[in-house]
């Protein structure tokens, strides 16, 4: 079994990080998206308490899902929009684009942004009437 991968991308002057996830299940289905959040919050996790001295999670953009152009597998990422994301899975770049007019997604989006406490600020608020 292929463990999750994830990719932190680190913002200097702000002392922020970005985090990209690659989960080792893919596609995501509905039989599959509860584990996937356990895993994505379980890697989370150990990265916020990793970096917890040195760098914050960012908040602005909250995550969202991008796809791969490569091989299409869903990304999980709070990188800025349109910044160039690699891909763990094909090694191919492409540009972040929040994925659109998927409920499953949307919803997991949802447990994702109350599982870390985002305030429904205006900011998450702009960001489900895009989704
Ligand atoms: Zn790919």
């Amino acid at each position: 079994m292929k463990s999750p991968h994830i990719n932190i991308k680190t913002y200097m002057p702000e002392g922020t990080y970005s985090v990209d996830f690659f989960p080792e299940l893919n596609p995501i289905d509905h039989q599959n998206i509860e584990n996937y959040l356990q895993s994505f919050f379980m890697a989370l996790q150990q990265v916020q308490k990793e970096l917890s001295s040195v760098a914050k999670l960012r908040e602005v953009p909250p995550f969202y899902f991008t796809r791969c152009s490569g091989c299409q597998m869903y990304i999980l990422t709070n990188r800025d929009l349109n910044s160039s994301i690699p891909c763990h899975n094909c090694n191919k770049n492409s540009n972040t684009q929040p994925i659109q007019n998927n409920l499953m997604l949307k919803a997991a989006l949802m447990k994702i942004w109350a599982h870390l406490n985002n305030p429904v600020s205006k900011d998450t608020t702009a960001w489900l009437h895009l989704l």
